[in-house]
């Protein structure tokens, strides 16, 4: 389908794709919907095969970020940026400042951050030419890494899960397969084993293997394709995306599928698959937005105890989703999207006072000073 097409049908406000020969940047932002707030989703490095693999990629993920605000009721919208290249051998401080002007150049209708092989070091070359940028480092205004609220968030949306299904919060003597050790995996991991779970993780990266066992003696570690038959309670993907698929979907032998990947369904229809094999699923977007409520407080002044008390929310909007569900006779994805479908178009219809401005924003936070 062709890109504006695709577009249209899927609800994109704006997709830019930009070149920088000069340090080697490939990359597309693409802004969703901006009715309830800013666009803001982080960028993911990755080497796509194909432009549009890449193009795919960040429409589905700045979707995926409209409905993760508004399903947290923030006052943010969706937006996700993508660079396409190999985070090992093409990162350097050129491309990132580039792409930090890239960013401002869209005068704050989009706010990046850090998502798939982006780290603090890169988002401060990103600051360093644009306020619209959260996950900044502590030291210069902003809230680090998001990985561990994203963690505690989907401890909750597991926690949650359990009492559903066990009647019991508690993970005590539950078994859970882990897939992905990277860094939300590693602090979902630590979570877990701390309430007295059994972990069973896989990954394609031998050095996070290894981290993860560092953090997480306890665990197993088991095969790539074997994580998917693991008879466990909970699967919780923390990978990439689509892991819940024709090939996948029929493999698991868990009663929750509750993880931090975005867009763990490969399509919708494999939400279907597991309700009717009896299987909860906790909606990603929902129970993965404790990393976006951490940075989305950057912009009034950030402190760990506000940031863990919104991420505890998670806990209660996962068990009223559920209760949507069963009083609908609806998928819990189903549900998560309607409530997320209503709360933007009850703001469409009072009229949007987002100006698409920065400058109300980040007040007293300035660019990152060259020499700091
Ligand atoms: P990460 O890059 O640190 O970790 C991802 C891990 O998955 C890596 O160790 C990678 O080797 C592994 N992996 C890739 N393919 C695999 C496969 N087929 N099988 C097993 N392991 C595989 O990324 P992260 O920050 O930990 O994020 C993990 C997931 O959570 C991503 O889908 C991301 O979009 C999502 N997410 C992250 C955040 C955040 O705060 N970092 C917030 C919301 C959602």
């Amino acid at each position: 389908m062709p890109t504006l097409e695709k577009m249209y049908s899927m609800g994109h406000e704006e997709v830019v794709f930009y070149a920088d020969p000069s340090c080697n940047l490939k990359a597309i932002v693409a802004i969703h919907n901006t009715i309830l707030g800013p666009a803001l989703g982080g960028t993911r490095m990755w080497p796509y095969k194909t432009e549009d693999e890449a193009l795919e990629d960040v429409l589905r993920l700045s979707k995926g970020m409209t409905y993760k605000a508004s399903v947290s009721g923030l006052n943010l919208g969706g937006g996700k940026a993508v660079i396409i290249g190999d985070p090992e051998k093409d990162k350097s401080e050129a491309l990132f400042r580039s792409f930090g002007r890239l960013v401002e150049s869209l005068n704050g209708r989009y706010i990046t951050a850090e998502d798939v092989n982006i780290k603090v070091e890169d988002i401060e070359h990103i600051f360093t030419e644009t306020n619209n940028v959260c996950g900044v480092a502590i030291p210069h205004g902003g809230s680090g890494n998001p990985a561990p609220y994203t963690a505690l968030g989907v401890f909750k949306g597991i926690e949650a899960s359990c009492l559903k299904i066990f009647g019991d919060r508690s993970l005590k003597g539950k078994v859970v397969a882990l897939q992905g050790a990277g860094f939300v995996g590693r602090h979902l991991g630590e979570l877990i084993a701390q309430a007295g779970a059994k972990v069973f993780v896989s990954d394609i990266n031998e050095k996070n293997i290894k981290l993860f066992l560092e953090m997480i003696p306890s665990a197993e570690v088991v095969g790539v394709d074997a994580i998917y038959g693991v008879k466990c309670d909970i699967y919780a993907p923390c990978a990439l995306g689509a892991t819940i698929n024709d090939k996948t979907v029929e493999q698991l032998k868990c009663k929750i599928v509750a993880g931090a990947a975005n867009n763990q369904l490969a399509e919708p229809r494999h939400g279907d698959i597991l309700r009717s094999r009896g299987i909860l699923y906790a909606p990603d977007y929902l129970i993965n937005a404790g990393g976006l409520m951490n940075v989305s407080i950057e912009f009034e002044g950030w402190s760990d105890s506000k940031a863990r008390r919104m991420v505890d929310t998670i806990y209660d909007t996962t068990l009223e989703i559920f209760r949507i569900a069963d009083k609908n006779n609806i998928t819990t994805y189903k549900a998560a999207d309607m409530w997320a479908e209503n709360r933007i178009e009850s703001i469409r219809r009072i009229g949007s006072r987002y100006m698409g401005v920065s400058q109300h924003r980040f007040p007293g936070r300035k660019r990152r000073n060259l020499n700091s």
